[in-house]
Order: structure tokens, then C-alpha cells, then sequence
């Protein structure tokens, strides 16, 4: 099964991605560690991941189609994914046309995210400055949500309470992709 995390930063992807790919035995991808990797090598493609990625902002179009095309030829996605990040605009969505059979929506507030953020202090990232977080929902707002109504007309959109419990939300996730 191929399953798409959407939602902005704080809403618990990265953690009820990896429930998910435990409960059912699906490898998560996420194209922020991705690109995380990469920021990390001494090239110019490096380098610019790193300064886009640190303020905010999104990967040139392209260059994400392509670094997520390369991904998904290895023979360990051939069964399906649990992708977290991708897509994130319409662009990346029309690209990604059969790539996702679920696409689950974490809906929390920003109120509610930032309060999160706030409490990963200790261990937060180098991209996770208050102004590039900032940037990040605000880009969200912009540019992923029209990717909730793409989905949204397509009937694949499940969309969950990510506020409620990480136990109940997992629950409420399995529920849903297995009853619909
Ligand atoms: P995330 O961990 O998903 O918040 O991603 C961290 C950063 O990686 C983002 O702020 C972007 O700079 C970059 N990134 C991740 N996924 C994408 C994407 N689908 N398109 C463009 N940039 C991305």
C-alpha cells in the first residue's frame, strides 16, 4: 500500500509514520531526512539544500521530483511506502499521479504545533529556528493545503484529529485505511 502523511511540521508524522510502517511491516520515507542527508555533503547541491532547508523554505520543484523518483526505484519501495513530506504542492501532486492509495491528513492547529516545537527545544534541529518554522506553516497554508483538496476530490484523503492521543490517532489511522 502506498500511504501519504500530510500536515504541518509538529503534527506527528514522523511519529505515527513510523507506527504505521511497524504495524504494517511498510517502510517510511521521509523526503525532510532526506534532504537533511544531503545537506550534510560538501557539494554545491549540498550546500544549497542546506541554506533552503535552514530557512524554511521549499526545494526547488525539479530537484525534489527527481531526488524522490531516484528513491523510489529502490527495490524496497516496489511494494509500497509510508511517505512523510511528499507531495507538498500541487505540482508535486500532478507528478506523483498513482503514487499514493491513502493520503492521511493530520489536521492540528498552528497553536497547537508551535506549542509542540516549543517543548523539542533540547532536541531540535538546525532547520528548526523560530523563523523558518514560521515560514514553513505559513507555506503550508499556501501550498500543501490545495494538495488536501486534490486528494480531497480524488476520495483518497482520510483526514484524522492529530490532536487527540498518539495511541487513539494510530488507532484512528488503521481503522480508517483498513475500512475504506
Ligand atoms: P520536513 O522534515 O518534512 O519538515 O522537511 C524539512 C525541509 O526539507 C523542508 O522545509 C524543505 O526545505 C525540504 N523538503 C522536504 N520535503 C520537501 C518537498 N516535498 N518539497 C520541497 N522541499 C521539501
Amino acid at each position: 500500500m502506498k500511504i501519504v502523511l500530510i500536515g504541518i511540521q509538529g503534527a506527528g508524522k514522523s511519529t505515527q509514520g513510523n507506527l504505521l510502517s511497524r504495524k504494517l511491516k511498510i517502510p517510511y520515507l521521509s523526503t525532510g531526512h532526506i534532504f537533511r542527508e544531503l545537506a550534510k555533503e560538501k557539494t554545491k547541491f549540498g550546500r544549497y539544500v542546506k541554506e533552503v532547508m535552514n530557512a524554511g523554505y521549499l526545494i526547488h520543484g525539479k530537484k525534489t521530483l527527481a531526488v524522490v523518483a531516484e528513491y523510489l526505484k529502490r527495490p524496497e519501495y516496489k511494494d509500497g511506502y509510508i511517505m512523510d513530506g511528499f507531495p507538498r504542492t500541487l505540482s508535486q501532486a500532478e507528478f506523483f499521479k498513482d503514487g499514493a492509495d491513502k493520503v492521511i491528513y493530520l489536521k492540528v492547529s498552528d497553536e497547537e504545533a508551535l506549542r509542540r516545537l516549543s517543548f523539542r527545544n533540547g532536541e531540535s534541529r538546525e532547520d528548526e529556528t523560530p523563523k523558518a518554522i514560521a515560514r514553513r506553516i505559513k507555506l503550508f497554508h499556501r501550498v500543501t493545503e490545495p494538495v488536501l483538496d486534490y486528494y480531497r476530490k480524488k476520495g483518497t484523503l482520510i483526514e484524522i484529529d492529530g490532536e487527540k492521543l498518539i495511541k487513539e490517532i494510530n488507532k484512528e489511522i488503521l481503522h480508517k485505511i483498513n475500512g475504506s
